[in-house]
């Protein structure tokens, strides 16, 4: 049994789902530890404190010795914006050493998400001498490269660069991230795993489409495009919009757009308004807010197509969840997202960044009720492969492989 030090620094896995910087990392990390958990290893997450009122130690799931989120203090016990977050990234590393000493505690591996905490890790694995092994769910280099606004900051591309020599394995969820992080970073292909995302088949299951409309509110005859993630520009729901406008014949196609603060005044969210009043669909497009991931397969199955028009996605959760609900996707053709969708079976991958695409594909499903049900039920089978015991599987797999040399073995369902 492993003793596991995650990292997870910039984001609580205990935050809501849907603000700026709570997405896929966080469910990533929760659902990974509790299949950990489950097989009997210990998994401490630490993060950093963000309200002097959270307890240092937080235990979640059931049974022992399970899952603890471990509060550090590094920097003011606040939420801050992730630039000003390096300048207490010392204070972080120093406070879970110095957590484990106090406990008495070593690990045999540590695994860091996101660069953050993956500039702690390298420092970790030196400290006490064990693997890294380093998830960057996003990438500087590949953001910029993406979506012109999206330039990062230097350190971060130095950080990032460092981390992809000295990480023990790098665990990236697509063939796609792994090529990136090779051109890009001068990364060691063969110290990369690829192993796709996962989703909550327990969760995440078809409702009867009715019965999901008349719970949410929704008419029975519209037809509903919906959104769902953090709000941000290279989520692309500028495409959405504009491609919602482009339809023709489609006055009863409605945007539910999920995510964000739907008050906010500034930013992305009032750009997206903006957007829909001059492209004069305003009244079509709803900005509900971050909703609780428990409430969304109701949406989900409420949608007839769930659109995922990112300019960058290093695996995209949504995608998965959608498809367990039996909804077809609409995608772009970029990272996980080419992994999670097959193209004309569960849904359609759109390789342009614009508009014009999108809006033919959606067209193209909402006008035809058998395509749709076929590609929904497709997407449902599709899922099974993706749940989240097969990720736990073969990260398990790298664990030993790092610890102790164990050749980790190839999981046939995660082969694309
Ligand atoms: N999510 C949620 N409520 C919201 C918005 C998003 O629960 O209001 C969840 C969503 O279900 C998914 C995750 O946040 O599990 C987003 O993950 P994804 O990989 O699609 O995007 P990322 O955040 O990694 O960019």
């Amino acid at each position: 049994m492993y003793r596991i030090a995650v990292l997870s620094y910039h984001t609580s896995p205990l935050a809501p789902l849907g603000g700026a910087e709570t997405g896929g990392l966080n469910v990533y990390v929760l659902e990974l530890a509790s299949e950990l958990a489950e097989r009997g290893h210990t998994v401490d997450v630490f993060t950093r404190r963000t309200d002097p009122a959270q307890a240092e130690i937080v235990h979640i799931g059931e049974g022992a010795p399970g899952t603890r989120i471990i509060h550090i203090d590094a920097g003011p016990a606040r939420y801050l914006e992730k630039r000003a977050l390096d300048a207490h990234l010392d204070a972080f590393e120093a406070g879970v050493a110095g957590f484990a000493e106090r406990e008495s505690l070593s690990y045999d591996v540590v695994h860091s998400h996101y660069w953050l905490s993956g500039v702690a890790g390298a420092k970790l694995k030196v400290r006490w001498g064990v693997p890294h092994v380093a998830m960057f769910h996003t990438l500087g280099e590949v953001k910029a490269r993406a979506r012109v606004s999206e330039r990062e900051p230097e350190p971060r591309l130095a950080a990032e660069r460092m981390i992809a020599q000295d990480a023990d394995k790098i665990v990236v969820a697509s063939r796609d991230e792994q090529q990136l992080l090779v051109r890009h970073y001068d990364a060691d292909p063969d110290r990369i795993a690829v192993v796709p995302c996962g989703v909550n088949l327990g969760m995440f299951q078809p409702v009867d489409k009715d019965e999901a409309r008349q719970q949410l509110g929704l008419g029975d005859d519209d037809q509903i495009l919906l959104f769902v993630g953090r709000i941000e520009p290279l989520k692309g729901v500028d495409i959405l919009l504009g491609a919602a406008a482009q339809m023709e014949g489609q006055s009863d196609c409605f945007v539910l757009v999920i995510g964000g603060d739907s008050d906010a005044r500034t930013g992305e969210m009032a750009h997206l308004r903006d957007l829909a009043e001059e492209l004069g669909i305003a009244e079509r497009v709803s900005f509900l807010g971050a909703v609780d991931h428990e409430r969304l397969p109701l949406f989900y199955s409420a949608a007839d197509v769930c659109v995922v028009p990112s300019f960058y996605e290093s695996f995209g959760l949504v995608a998965l969840e959608a498809m367990a609900c039996g909804t077809p996707v609409v995608a772009s053709r970029v990272g996980g997202l080419t992994v999670a969708v097959r193209d004309g079976e569960t849904g359609y991958l759109i390789p342009w960044r614009c508009p014009e695409p999108f809006a033919e594909r959606l067209e193209l499903l909402l006008g035809n009720d058998e395509l749709r049900r076929a590609f929904g039920q497709a997407a449902r089978e599709e899922v099974e492969r993706f749940r989240w015991s097969n990720v736990a599987e073969a990260v398990l797999g790298i664990y030993g492989e790092v610890i102790d040399g164990t050749p980790a073995r190839t999981t046939a369902v995660f082969r694309n």
